[in-house]
């Protein structure tokens, strides 16, 4: 283990990587990324890799642009391909409130040059038969979104980090953040002391507790949300978009043969990892399911997980310096978009490291001051209820 770094990493998830593969872009050599268990293992190898532009605040769609445009060359700049695939994302509005959303986001879209369309009940009914659009008031539909494979997407940027002289270590874990006066000095770790003048936060839904360690308050809740799984079904015929139901924080897309799920979100923060064995969780995923594609009735779940989201108070990042505390960055609390804006933050991390400042984005939405500074900036397009 080094005893000196110019940039330590902490956090082997989709954020840390990205930061330390667009570091070795830019040519800094003495980075270690600590992760405490296995790379991935956190939220990361728990997400469902969905990827969108469709969100209600320009920042989070200008991010969206870049990332899908990063994900596009991945594989040509990366050797790794990411699997992208564009199934389009279907948001679907129940009440005045969701589609309002719906509504106001088309034009803020349209000036993207995103091609959205707002549909119809009978225009979705006519798209996708099996959907029951009984209750919808409109669809908000992009065919360029999809998903694509988190696993593929992290080892990309481990190994073009690696290539550039990154030391990824698994099983270290961070336990302490030494200051001096008001700059970052070195980080304790689980097999020693490191020495260095930058430290990122990279931590996920353990944002709040690496935060701690160095007098920070982070903002960020571990929220969790369960997925389940389905057996080959074949019943269905024909394409099915990623389908979000926004009143109900409800979800489905494809999976090989069978079916992505979303099951409950909890309300109260936890680090639970556990997929509940009673009946509840599942009957609320599949009474979903059913109310809305009839056709699954048959459909059987045959297993699932639980992941965190990484939540915010306004469900933006938490991105940048750390005001009294040099050489502390944060790149926490991406709210359940963490995967698909990995590739934009992990080029801003490293523009702050290695030049001082960001090019080409003004990123003070996700400003660590906003909270106290009342400047929130909510984002009503989650995948996830509130
Ligand atoms: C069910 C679910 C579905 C999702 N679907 C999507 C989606 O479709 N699209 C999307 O963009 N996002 C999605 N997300 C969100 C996405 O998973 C996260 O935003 C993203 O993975 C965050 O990456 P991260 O690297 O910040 O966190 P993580 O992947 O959690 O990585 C943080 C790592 O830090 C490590 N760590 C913590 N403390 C320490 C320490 N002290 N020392 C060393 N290591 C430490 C942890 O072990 C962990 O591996 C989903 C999330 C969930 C739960």
């Amino acid at each position: 283990m080094e005893k000196g770094a110019e940039v330590v990493i902490i956090g082997g998830g989709i954020i840390g990587a990205s930061i330390a593969y667009h570091l070795a872009k830019r040519g800094m050599r003495q980075v270690v990324l600590l992760e405490k268990e296995n790379l991935g293992e956190g939220s990361t190898g728990r997400c469902l890799g969905g990827i969108r532009y469709q969100f209600s605040t320009p920042i989070h769609i200008r991010f969206s642009l870049e990332s899908v445009h990063f994900f596009a060359g991945f594989q040509e700049e990366l050797g790794i391909d990411p699997g992208f695939k564009k199934i389009g994302y279907l948001f679907l509005a129940t009440t005045p409130q969701c589609f309002e959303i719906l509504r106001s986001n088309l034009a803020l879209l349209h000036s993207f040059c995103i091609p959205v369309e707002l549909l119809e009940p009978e225009e979705i009914r006519r798209r996708w038969p099996p959907l029951n659009v009984a209750d919808v008031i409109c669809g908000s539909y992009c065919p360029e979104e999809g998903y694509a494979g988190p696993h593929e997407v992290l080892m990309g940027y481990i190994q073009g980090a690696q290539r550039g002289g990154c030391r990824v270590y698994e099983g270290v874990e961070a336990r302490g953040i030494v200051v001096d006066g008001d700059q970052v000095a070195a980080v304790d770790t689980s097999q020693g002391r490191i020495c260095c003048p930058w430290v990122v936060n990279a931590a996920g839904p353990y944002a709040a507790s690496v935060g701690a360690m160095a007098g920070i308050d982070i903002a960020v809740k571990p929220i969790r949300r369960q997925i389940f799984t389905t057996t080959p079904y074949h019943r269905l015929p024909g394409p099915l978009p990623l389908l979000i139901d926004l009143e109900r924080g409800w979800y489905i897309r494809r999976e090989g043969e069978g079916f992505l799920l979303a099951g409950p979100q909890d309300e109260k923060p936890s680090f639970n990892l556990t997929l509940d064995s009673g009946l509840e969780a599942r009957s609320w995923s599949a009474e979903n399911a059913l109310h809305r594609i009839p056709a699954l009735e048959a459909m059987e779940i045959n297993g699932g997980w639980a992941g965190l989201y990484e939540i915010s108070p306004d469900q933006h990042a938490i991105l940048g310096q750390v005001p009294g505390l040099r050489g502390f960055l944060c790149a926490n609390g991406f709210s359940g978009h963490g995967f698909m804006h990995s590739p934009v933050a992990g080029r801003l991390i490293a523009e702050l490291i290695c030049e001082g400042a960001v090019s080409a984005l003004d990123i003070s939405p996700f400003s660590p001051t906003r909270f106290q500074e009342k400047r929130l900036n909510p984002e009503p397009m989650t995948a996830f209820r509130q």
